[in-house]
């Protein structure tokens, strides 16, 4: 059985005391009898801490937005994959757009850093989605198929199942226009399938895929009940604990 889960991704946002209110805010509400699955991630600065304060809830975890490519050396400013096991993460987010456009990474890149992530014990939550120009030249199912491709598919099964997908069209994150549920959840069925097609049903069948993009607490619970949507990863609302929590209580 999948899981259902709600990431927090606070980017380049909160110093560390907001940080660490929100953190409290959040657990002091959670839902106790949910199956969901609640993901921080914070700054690297404070990724330590936070996992420290989550440490007593099960269902809680946190996760890094980045890591390396290197395992480790002379990468001034770099933080490896091994740094944030050691500071008890338990995910990286890989390949968010923001990434790729900033920073240019390449999907090659992204199978460098899932692979030294993979290999330090994190789950990645890799993000993929197409930008406004593709989807309007139907050529959106073709760019997530191959992002999905050149990043995934050199992994073992035993690999994949420390995978979870993240499904972001460029055009709907952080600019309040969200994805239609039905725009959604045929992204989700399209990844589900190409999954099957690669790793059988079963694998399939059991890999979270996370709807990302504007999601908010007013169109959370029409996203999380189509059927292949597991999830969010969610960008400006996480940074508010009733919005975040209210999203977590949208199953
Ligand atoms: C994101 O950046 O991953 C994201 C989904 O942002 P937002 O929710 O703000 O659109």
């Amino acid at each position: 059985m999948r899981k259902n889960i709600v990431v927090g991704n606070w980017k380049m946002n909160l110093k560390r005391e907001e940080s660490l209110e929100l953190v409290s805010a959040v657990l002091s509400k959670l839902p106790e009898d949910k199956n969901t699955e609640v993901v921080f991630a914070p700054s690297f600065l404070y990724l330590y801490k936070i996992a420290k304060l989550c440490s007593d809830f099960e269902r809680v975890k946190v996760s890094a937005q980045n890591c390396s490519k290197e395992g480790k050396g002379a990468f001034t400013g770099e933080i490896s994959s091994e740094m944030i096991e050691s500071s008890n993460g338990d995910y990286v987010i890989i390949g968010h757009s923001e990434r790729r456009e900033f920073f240019k990474e390449t999907n090659a890149d992204l199978v460098q850093k899932i692979n030294m992530a993979l290999a330090n014990n994190l789950k990645v939550i890799f993000c993929c989605g197409e930008r406004l120009n593709q989807r309007e030249e139907s050529t959106h199912f073709d760019w997530v198929k191959q992002q999905i491709n050149e990043s995934l598919f050199h992994l073992s099964v035993a690999d994949f199942n420390n995978i979870v997908i993240a499904y972001e069209p460029i055009w709907a994150i952080g600019t309040g226009i969200t994805a239609t549920s039905e725009q959604a959840q045929e992204m989700h069925g399209f990844i589900r399938t190409i999954i099957s097609e690669k790793f059988g049903n079963e694998i399939a069948e059991n890999t979270s895929i996370l709807y990302g993009g504007s999601c908010n607490p007013n169109n959370a619970k029409d996203l999380f009940t189509q059927k292949d949507i597991d999830g969010g990863l969610i960008g400006g609302a996480s940074l508010n604990a009733d919005d975040f929590l209210a999203i977590i209580h949208s199953f």
